[in-house]
């Protein structure tokens, strides 16, 4: 079995790149995709700890493009952690984010939560940070029950500490991620938001614009839409992508390989992308 959706402390995950690998092996999973957001920084340690143990890692990564009034998220899958193209594009995500991250605390400063970013960056790491950071520092403050609550909140789309960054088109997500030899994946296409004949004309639209496939197999999708999905899949040429979008303890629920307990990626999904590459 495989997982190709996950993310470790190089962005909003809570387990190291290795410890994330080590886990993996631990539980006889044969590939894993290490997934972070906007960020390739836990690859080099992903890859290394997957040769010591003889895991197969594949190097990936998950952009946000503009896209409203859901969200669109983007898996880059096989790609060259090497390609100059794609460090660039992400260096400029990095900037956008430490623009925003201090707004944010800023923010919350005025609406009397004395949050700092120095706590913030703790929590996170030493990696890359995201709001999931911010949310469990307000957890941890006692402001909020729990993740979801920072986020109904404070911190999501529209709530009173939101705001925007830059993010990156779909056609520029498209050439980072070719051009940096991947397949293009859409993630957990339930953001998107959309039923019937809309979500079926926007995969169209995102096949015409160079995406390669979809992420049929995902923690929450029940087997009619997996049926569906395969269905359009099929009828469109997309590769069929799965994996659980683990993130560790600040999605506790959600494990690694398995999703909430029932899901099982047969290596042949990974098998297919290789060909397709
Ligand atoms: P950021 O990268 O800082 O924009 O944070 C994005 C991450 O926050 C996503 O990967 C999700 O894990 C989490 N997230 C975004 N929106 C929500 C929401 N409405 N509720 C809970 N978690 C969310
Ligand atoms: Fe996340
Ligand atoms: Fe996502
Ligand atoms: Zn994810």
């Amino acid at each position: 079995m495989i997982d190709l959706h996950t993310h470790t402390s190089a962005s909003d995950g809570t387990l190291s790149p290795e410890k994330l690998i080590t886990l993996a092996n631990n539980q006889g999973i044969e590939a894993i995709a290490v997934t972070d957001h906007d960020t390739i920084e836990g690859l080099p340690e992903a890859l290394e700890t997957g040769k010591r143990l003889g895991i197969e890692v594949i190097p990936g990564m998950e952009l946000s493009v503009e896209y409203g009034p859901g969200s669109m998220h983007i898996l880059g899958l096989l790609i060259d952690p090497e390609d100059k193209g794609l460090n660039d594009a992400l260096t400029k995500l990095q900037e956008s984010r430490s623009d925003r991250n201090p707004r944010i605390i800023e923010k919350l400063n005025e609406l009397r939560i004395p949050i700092t970013m120095e706590e913030v960056e703790k929590i996170s790491g030493g990696g890359q940070v995201g709001r999931p950071h911010i949310a469990a520092a307000l957890v941890k403050r006692g402001h909020v029950k729990n993740i979801q609550e920072a986020f109904d909140k404070y911190l999501k789309k529209g709530a009173v500490a939101y705001f925007e960054r830059d993010r990156l088109t779909r056609e520029k997500a498209a050439d980072a991620i070719h051009g940096a030899g991947g397949l293009l994946i859409l993630a957990h296409p339930g953001t998107l938001r959309l039923n019937g004949s809309a979500f079926d004309n926007l995969l169209s639209e995102l096949k015409d614009s160079g995406f390669d496939g979809v992420e049929v197999f995902y923690n929450n999708h029940s087997h009619v839409e997996e049926d569906r999905l395969i269905k359009i899949a099929d009828k469109l040429g997309f590769i069929i992508s799965g994996g659980t979008d683990f993130h560790g303890d600040i999605k506790p629920a959600i494990k690694l390989g398995v999703g909430y307990g029932n899901m099982a990626i047969p290596y042949e999904v990974l098998q297919e992308m290789k060909e397709r590459v």
